[in-house]
């Protein structure tokens, strides 16, 4: 039987670990729509495009080829061929995407690309700003995930060995892009249940969203 999860939430909130951890217990697959944002903002830099410029944004997400892994234990992305995980992570990267996110024409794209992938897939967990209420607006389980700013912040520099302040800095500045443009993808959907992380550890809120599942 079908079973889309909708897990939403900012950076650092534990989305990813989270949703990736879910969609192996449920013996699903993965979607991770950041990265497909991150990877089209790969190809836009790697043009050398405007970033202010939203038609030749367009244009560039048009014309890359994505390859989207949804392997929960190896999600790997390639764009236009070259296999693009590392520098979708980087600084430049991080640096752009809200630019190219805030590109309707490219949300469109995306958004389409995304709901083509969940409708391939019986079970799938899906996460990203705008699931629950744009691209899996049918999901069976809807989730917001949050955190302190703090707890965000440490857990992304443990990742990635940054320093916390400008990791909190990053994340604030972000969020603030993320969240002032005209379709504000991290407004939490009516009826998505949220739940804070901030002092729960990974199995904990995994077992959790596993028995909101199943109620
Ligand atoms: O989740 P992650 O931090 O990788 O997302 C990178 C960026 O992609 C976000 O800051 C946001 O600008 C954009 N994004 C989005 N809609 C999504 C997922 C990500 O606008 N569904």
């Amino acid at each position: 039987e079908k079973c889309v999860v909708a897990v939403d939430g900012p950076s650092g909130s534990g989305k990813s670990t989270v949703s990736r951890r879910l969609a192996s217990a449920l013996d699903g697959v993965y979607l991770d729509t950041g990265a497909m944002y991150r990877a089209v903002t790969w190809a836009v830099l790697q043009a050398g495009v405007d970033l202010t410029d939203p038609d030749a944004i367009t244009k560039i997400a048009l014309e890359t080829e994505l390859s989207i892994g949804t392997d929960p234990l190896a999600p790997h992305f390639a764009a236009n061929g070259t296999n693009v995980d590392a520098p979708i992570r980087g600084p430049e990267v991080t640096g752009a995407v809200s630019a190219v996110a805030a590109v309707p024409a490219v949300r469109k794209q995306l958004v389409a690309l995304q709901q083509a992938i969940i409708a391939g897939h019986p079970r799938i967990v899906v996460e990203g700003r705008d699931i629950a209420s744009v691209v899996a607006p049918t999901a069976d389980l809807k989730v917001y995930l949050t955190a302190s700013a703090a707890a965000r912040a440490a857990r992304r520099s443990a990742e990635d060995a940054s320093d916390v302040a400008a990791t909190e800095a990053s994340l604030a500045r972000r969020d603030k892009l993320d969240s002032s443009r005209a379709v504000d993808p991290l407004r939490v959907a009516s009826d998505a249940i949220e739940v804070d992380t901030t002092g729960m550890g990974i199995d904990e809120v995994v077992a959790y969203l596993l028995k909101l599942l199943n109620s």
